[in-house]
C-alpha cells in the first residue's frame, strides 16, 4: 500500500466519522418510509413521489427506497426481527426476509444477531438448496426451483425484475403471453359435427402450448377435450376445449375429473367418480362404465 501522510489520515478519520453517522441517519430515514407512505406525507408535503421526497430530504437513492418497504414489509408481524433492524439495520436483515415466518423468525433472529452478514447469506442459500432438494418448501405455498440459465437471459429476467419479486416477474410474462393469445381468440362456433373448427384447434394448442392442463401433469397432449361435454352443449367454445394427455382425457370421459366446470387450474382427479352429474356432457363411454361398475 502507498504511504500516506498525517493529512490524508485525520481527513479519512473525519470522513469516516462523518460516514458513520450519516449511514445511521439514514438507517432512521428508511425505517420511517413505510409510515412517510401510509400517510402519503410526501404529497400532503407537495411533493410528487415518496422517491422524491426521500431523495431531497435525506439522499436515499431510489433503491433504498424500494428495499427499505419490501424489506419492512416482508417483516410485518415479526417483531424479533424488527428489534434487529433497529440495532442492526435493514441490510442485516435483508437476506433472511424472504424465508423468515412468523413461526421461525425468533430463530432468525438470534442467527442475524450471532453470524456476520455473510455466514447468514451462505445459510440462507443453503438452506434453500438443502430444500429444493428435498422438494420441500420454506414458505407455506412456494416452492423453490432451480433452473440453469444462459447469463445474458438470466441479466434481462433480472433486469425485469428490478426490487420486485420474481413471482411478480414471471406473472407479468404469462399476463403478456396470455393476453397475446388471447387477442387472436375465434369465437365459439355452435354446431352438430364433433369436428373442431381449424381457428379453434390452433387456437386451443397453442394457448395450451401442446401440453395436458391437468395441473401437475404436463405430458404432451393427445386429444382436444370438451369440458362441458360436446353432445351437451354442441358447441366449440374456445375457452371450455381443453388439451388433454390420453391418461387425463381417459378419466375425463370416466366422470375422474373433480371441477370441470372450473377453469383447469382448479381441476383435480377425483378418486370416485363423479355421480351427482357435476360433469354435464355424460357420454356413453362414461354411461358404459358407470352400468359396469354400478353392477
Ligand atoms: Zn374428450
Ligand atoms: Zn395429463
Amino acid at each position: 500500500m502507498e504511504k500516506i501522510d498525517a493529512r490524508s489520515v485525520e481527513l479519512h478519520v473525519q470522513f469516516s466519522e462523518c460516514g458513520k453517522n450519516a449511514k445511521e441517519w439514514a438507517r432512521r430515514c428508511m425505517l420511517l418510509l413505510p409510515d412517510i407512505d401510509r400517510y402519503k406525507v410526501w404529497r400532503k408535503k407537495g411533493f410528487g413521489s415518496l422517491y422524491e421526497y426521500a431523495a431531497k430530504i435525506a439522499g436515499l437513492s431510489r433503491n433504498q427506497v424500494d428495499e427499505s418497504l419490501r424489506i419492512l414489509k416482508k417483516i410485518e408481524g415479526m417483531p424479533a426481527l424488527q428489534k434487529v433492524v433497529s440495532s442492526k439495520g435493514l441490510w442485516a436483515v435483508k437476506p433472511v426476509a424472504t424465508v423468515a415466518t412468523k413461526e421461525t423468525e425468533k430463530e432468525w433472529a438470534d442467527r442475524v444477531e450471532s453470524m456476520s452478514r455473510r455466514e447468514v447469506e451462505v445459510f440462507v442459500k443453503g438452506m434453500r438448496t438443502e430444500s429444493a432438494r428435498a422438494g420441500a418448501e420454506i414458505q407455506p405455498g412456494k416452492v423453490f426451483v432451480t433452473m440453469s440459465l444462459n447469463p445474458q437471459v438470466l441479466d434481462q429476467l433480472k433486469k425485469l425484475k428490478g426490487s420486485g419479486e420474481w413471482e411478480d416477474a414471471i406473472k407479468k410474462l404469462l399476463n403478456l403471453r396470455k393476453e397475446k393469445i388471447e387477442n387472436k381468440k375465434p369465437d365459439p362456433v355452435q354446431s352438430e359435427s364433433r369436428h373442431i373448427p381449424k381457428p379453434i384447434e390452433r387456437f386451443v394448442k397453442r394457448r395450451d402450448n401442446y401440453r395436458c392442463v391437468v395441473p401437475g401433469c404436463g405430458r404432451k397432449f393427445s386429444e382436444l377435450h370438451h369440458a362441458d361435454g360436446f353432445s351437451r352443449v354442441k358447441c366449440h367454445d374456445p375457452d371450455r376445449i381443453f388439451c388433454l394427455c390420453s391418461g387425463h382425457h381417459d378419466l375425463a370421459h370416466r366422470g375422474l375429473i373433480a371441477n370441470e366446470a372450473k377453469k383447469p387450474g382448479l381441476w383435480r382427479v377425483r378418486k370416485e367418480p363423479d355421480r351427482s352429474g357435476e360433469r354435464c356432457g355424460i357420454d356413453q363411454l362414461v354411461q358404459k362404465w358407470r352400468k359396469v361398475t354400478t353392477f
